[in-house]
């Protein structure tokens, strides 16, 4: 069954982005659907910080149905950590920052590939997370979890051996 995938832009994503995202997907098998353009909600920002809190961006998508994947370009933090690259719950919602992926933001010069790659790397862990799907130790694989571009970059937009089995004695079709 092929997985059917609702994407929220939030803020300023560009739209040459969200459609080589669309195509990545697609290769994946997925269906995706793209929300019109939206803001993220004002409460999300903390203007001291001048990030969004991740978790109230979270609550305000609930109200979506179906796999939801927001992507935003605004920078993410939580309650415990000073920035996020997206957060994830059981079943969705998710969100996610293209922030902190842009090669510009480590005083690189721009690779639209790279850029796109780290995101699709980082949406396919998301879906991984919303179907019930545990971080893997192995740092080649998919449901690796990553925190700095280097790892994300270095991992593979597959799963491991170990995480393949588990998906089929899981029944998850991934
Ligand atoms: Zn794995």
């Amino acid at each position: 069954m092929r997985i059917k995938l609702d994407i929220v832009p939030l803020g300023r994503v560009g739209g040459d982005i969200i459609d080589a995202i669309k195509q990545e997907l697609k290769k994946k098998d997925f269906i995706v659907r793209v929300y019109a353009k939206n803001d993220p909600p004002k409460t999300a920002l903390n203007v001291y910080r001048k990030q969004y809190n991740a978790k109230v961006i979270l609550d305000s998508l609930r109200k979506l149905k179906g796999k939801i994947v927001a992507i935003t370009n605004f920078d993410l933090y939580t309650d415990k950590l000073s920035f996020v690259f997206s957060i994830s719950e059981y079943e969705g919602p998710a969100v996610i920052s293209t922030y902190r992926m842009s090669p510009r933001f480590y005083q690189e010069k721009p690779n639209f590939d790279l850029f796109v790659n780290r995101i699709v790397k980082e949406i396919l862990y998301l879906v991984g997370k919303i179907e019930g799907l545990k971080d893997c130790p192995n740092i080649k694989c998919i449901m690796h979890k990553t925190s700095s571009v280097r790892d994300l970059d270095y991992k593979e937009k597959d799963f491991c051996k170990d995480c393949k089995i588990n998906n089929v004695l899981k029944g998850v079709e991934l």
